[in-house]
């Protein structure tokens, strides 16, 4: 437990976020963290993505004597680590399968002389007697365990080698140990405390929200032309497009370079050297657009990722929550887009009925389902939407999601809901959305008058309905449950028990009305191509340019991404400080003192020639 030095252990943590990251404070509950990790005491943190979780754990190990050793599954993202901290100055290492013998045994040197700050292990080799006898040797200042929720065998990352990570607590009981996540749920959060024996740790749970994410949802018309629109508008920005299947990645990614679009395609299906040669250009360097199935993600941390787009629903809102977590880990402001049309709701609910999990599953996927549906039909906030259902009540609506920026117009939709599944009923529980609408508006198609459904009752009733009106209220049908998928699947629909009470008029059916996409109306969009949060004049969009070229040059130098040189952040803030000395230059929050003695020139430089 912390004790009477606490207040000491703190300002030295303070010094050393000024001193080595240049931050002038510490964010939300990282103060807390830090100072109860640094006087000894163990932490189960929970935090969202981008929430600054790293520093809760790299700035204890500074202060603590000895190294602090980083578990983390994700070897990516540990070259990615310590690369940013041998840019601050941190002594910095890590040991993972990408090192060869030799490598590996320098580290190992290093660690055990008292030569490290941090260093970086994957599970399964941390476990190993090799590495335990290492530790018996080496001073250790504290254990991390970063994506603590891989130990949950309920999550998708599950990862077994997690399981033995109990282990440390038995040998090294004196060391403190920090566990880190950013998967809340209850459950989750049960299985750590207890798989990694955390039940003495102070648990740390942050609020989720990411303020700087503007959320939108459309419904699909026209999916091809509604990304390039939204990528047009964003033409220096990088991002994530998630799409559900490899083959619609693959597609989208050549229909996109088309276009002149910098687009790259990744999935398990591609080659490994691909795979990773395109994780490589995405990280490294600027404005690329990459085009996805879920299984990228994990493990990338670029902080200026300025969009995600989901092409297709995500199979719930906490995965939907994770994937576009990824937008804007730098605070600055970013967008979340998510299409879907009443295709994905029927093939999502198909999904789920079909499945053969057991009842006790199913129940679990069919309230996931629901919660998801029901956050793509909502016409409230959005952010409040996903945070009520992350057990956050009390938000506000945030003003900066597309049903707050346009409100959504709701309206009792009995009567159209009773002509739509009517005509589901009078045509046979066969047919898909695009014959009902015609038959609801009277067209009279080739189709209509083979099978006599010109002939029928709701013929031409719904002609006061536009196409695309329609197609919005059999989505919102589907997405309510009062209709669904036929069983055979071959595409047609079929009334629920569910759908009874509303066509005997025993039960009202409200529905949104869905506004026009961003590419029809540009209320509450951002300017092209911007990354700012305010519009630059002439000058400073010049100068944004030149601070950006520089820093790819100097990536590009030590192979590193241009994000460990200076943040889009600190590129802002010298923009507006416009800084005319080293010294005032070093003032700035995300200049530190090694990287200021690295590069304060150059930049220094670039900014006095656009004063
Ligand atoms: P997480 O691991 O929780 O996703 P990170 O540790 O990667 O988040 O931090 C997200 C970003 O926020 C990083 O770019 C980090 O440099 C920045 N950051 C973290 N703490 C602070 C702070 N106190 N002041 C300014 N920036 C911070
Ligand atoms: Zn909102």
């Amino acid at each position: 437990m912390p004790d009477a030095r606490f207040p000491a252990v703190q300002d030295a943590a303070l010094d050393v976020l000024r001193r080595v990251w240049g931050y002038p404070a510490f964010r939300g509950m990282q103060g807390d963290i830090i100072g109860h990790v640094a006087a000894g005491g163990d932490a189960l943190v929970l935090m969202p993505t981008g929430g600054g979780k790293s520093l809760c754990y790299q700035i204890p190990a500074l202060v603590r004597p000895g190294v602090g050793i980083v578990v983390s599954p994700l070897i990516a993202l540990m070259r990615d680590q310590v690369d940013a901290l041998r840019q601050l100055g941190v002594r910095a290492a890590y040991l993972n399968s990408t090192l060869d013998w030799r490598e590996a045994q320098e580290v190992e040197r290093a660690c055990e002389l008292g030569e490290l700050d941090l260093l970086y292990v994957a599970p399964e080799r941390l476990v190993t007697p090799r590495f335990l006898d290492l530790l018996e040797r080496s001073r250790i200042a504290l254990f991390a365990l970063d994506e603590a929720h891989c130990v949950s065998q309920w999550g998708h990352d599950f990862r077994p080698e997690y399981l033995q990570l109990s282990i440390l607590h038995e040998r090294f009981p004196l060391v403190p140990r920090i566990a880190l996540t950013a998967t809340a749920d209850a459950q989750t959060r049960a299985d750590i405390v207890s798989r990694l024996a955390l039940d003495e740790a102070r648990q740390f749970v942050a609020s989720f929200d990411r303020p700087n994410i503007t959320y939108r949802v459309q419904p699909k018309d026209a999916e091809r032309r509604q990304l390039l629109d939204f990528l047009r508008r964003r033409p220096e920005d990088a991002g994530i497009v998630y799409c559900m299947s490899r083959g619609k990645v693959d597609t989208i990614a050549d229909w996109l370079k088309e276009q002149g679009i910098d687009a790259l395609p990744y999935h398990a299906g591609l080659d490994a050297a691909v795979r990773q040669a395109n994780q490589d250009r995405f990280i490294k360097g600027e404005g690329v657009v990459m085009v996805a199935t879920v299984a990228f993600g994990m493990g990338i941390d670029k902080p200026n990722v300025r969009f995600v787009v989901h092409m297709d629903p995500p199979r719930s809102l906490e995965a939907y929550y994770q994937e576009t977590g990824r937008a804007g880990r730098d605070g600055l402001p970013a967008e979340a887009l998510m299409l879907y049309g009443i295709g994905d709701v029927v093939q999502l609910r198909q999904m789920v009925e079909s499945s053969d999990s057991p009842p006790a599953y199913k129940r679990t996927e069919r309230q996931k389902l629901e919660a998801l549906l029901g956050f793509c039909e909502t016409a409230r906030c959005r952010r409040q939407t996903i945070l009520t259902y992350f057990g956050e009540d009390g938000h506000q609506p945030c003003g900066n999601c597309d049903t707050c920026l346009t409100p959504v117009e709701s309206y009792d939709g009995t009567v159209a809901a009773q002509k739509a599944l009517s005509v589901v009923y009078r045509t046979g529980q066969r047919f898909g959305v695009g014959h009902l609408v015609d038959v609801l508006r009277g067209q009279a198609t080739d189709k209509v008058i083979e099978k006599g459904h010109d002939r029928i009752k709701t013929f031409g009733v719904g002609k006061d309905l536009s196409k695309q009106e329609w197609q919005t209220v059999f989505r919102q049908l589907v997405a309510y449950g009062f209709l669904c998928a036929d069983p055979e699947g071959h595409g047609g629909l079929v009334l629920t028990e569910a759908a009874t009470a509303v066509l005997k008029s025993q039960e009202t059916v409200r529905l949104r009305k869905d506004p026009a996409s961003e590419g029809r109306s540009r209320r509450g969009t951002r300017p092209a191509g911007r990354t700012a949060p305010a519009p630059l004049s002439k000058g400073d969009e010049e100068l944004w340019h030149a601070l950006k070229a520089l820093r790819l040059e100097l990536a590009r130098e030590q192979g590193v991404p241009p994000y460990v040189i200076f943040h889009d952040a600190t590129l802002m803030e010298m923009i507006h400080a416009k800084p005319d000395s080293l010294e005032e230059l070093g003032e700035l929050p995300g200049v530190g003192g090694r990287k200021l003695d690295r590069y304060g020139d150059y930049f220094l430089d670039v900014i006095l020639r656009h004063g």
